[in-house]
């Protein structure tokens, strides 16, 4: 029965945790492993069973489902010491939720059909409020029929599961989302100090910009000002949403994929050195629209 297909989930953070949790609640039987203690009792909380390493996970799992944080930890978790290839049995389907380089996501789909593992990229888009609602956008790279096995598990986390292409494919689709986001939120951010500069208000601001061209999902659902949409990381101190950090990897994967071929990109770079910043100002784990509190006004002696 489908509702009881074994599971191995590997990284249960942010949104991790919220995605096993719904994993759960549709009835599958979900093995978890974190390296963080922390992390893997809150998914044991929410009704998985602890493992004690990645190839512990995967051992008997029929899916094995990774979210972590970048290419370099998709690739020891997978190829490492006590990964997932040690564990998985030949046959199986290893899926990749975390955003990384599609050049890695290739590299590892490689490393694993070498051992008869089969391999599909699927990040998402939504952040932590859809991870908890089950409704994140889920993009895939990977064989159709791929796809299709893993589509039962993929449907308890999200609620529009788009095939992109070949492996890989899902990862190009989400860098190019997140630089456009990336670059939006810091678009918001600068539109919103001026205008609060200029004495306007926060709320009659969203109001005007909500019904006009400037409109945007980073404004409607992540405004960077805090207590203006009670959902929004901003409104808890910019905590639980989307780490700066991970926003300044993702642009600096589509400024990378752009300098490969060879595309002219001129946004996503500056966006990407503003995240910089207000990581090595201490923003790096807040969620990424704090860069709102990094472009703050200079005194009002400075010359312009
Ligand atoms: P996170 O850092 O909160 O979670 C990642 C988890 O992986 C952590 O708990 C960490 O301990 C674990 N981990 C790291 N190395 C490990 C290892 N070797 N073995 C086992 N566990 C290990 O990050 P997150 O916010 O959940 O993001 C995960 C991925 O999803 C990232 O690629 C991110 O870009 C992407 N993403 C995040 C959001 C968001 O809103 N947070 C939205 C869309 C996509």
């Amino acid at each position: 029965m489908i509702a009881r297909m074994k599971i191995a989930f590997i990284g249960t953070g942010t949104m991790g945790g919220p995605m096993l949790a719904n994993l759960v609640k549709k009835g599958f039987a979900v093995t978890a492993y974190d390296i963080v203690p922390a992390a893997l009792d809150a998914a044991v909380k929410a009704g998985a069973t602890a493992a004690k390493s990645s190839a512990d996970a995967a051992r008997g799992a029929d899916l094995v489902i990774t979210m972590l944080p970048s290419s370099s930890h998709v690739e020891t978790v997978y190829q490492g010491k006590g990964g997932v290839l040690e564990g998985v049995a030949a046959g199986k389907l290893c899926v990749d939720m975390s955003t990384i380089d599609p050049a890695v996501s290739r590299r590892v789909a490689e490393a694993v059909r070498a051992k008869g593992v089969r391999f599909i990229d699927a990040p998402v888009s939504g952040g932590v409020p859809k991870a908890i609602d089950g409704t994140l956008a889920i993009m895939i790279g990977g064989d159709a029929r791929d796809v299709e096995e893993a589509r039962p598990a993929l449907a308890a986390m999200g609620a529009n599961i788009i095939h992109v292409g070949p492996v890989g494919a899902g990862e190009v689709a989400k860098i190019c989302n997140n630089l456009i986001a990336g670059v939006a939120a810091v678009a918001v951010s600068e539109a919103f100090r001026i205008a609060e500069a200029f004495g306007v208000d926060h709320k009659v601001l969203t109001d005007v910009i909500s019904k006009s061209s400037g409109n945007t999902w980073v404004m409607e659902a992540a405004h960077p000002v805090p207590g203006l949409v009670p959902r929004a990381a901003s409104s808890r101190d910019y905590e639980g949403g989307f780490m700066t950090d991970l926003m300044a990897k993702d642009l600096g994967l589509a400024v990378n994929a752009a300098r490969e071929l060879r595309i002219p990109v001129v946004v996503s770079p500056a966006a990407q050195q503003v995240l910089r910043l207000a990581s090595s100002h201490g923003l790096g784990r807040k969620d990424f629209t704090a860069i709102y509190q990094f472009l703050k006004p200079s005194s009002g002696s400075s010359p312009v």
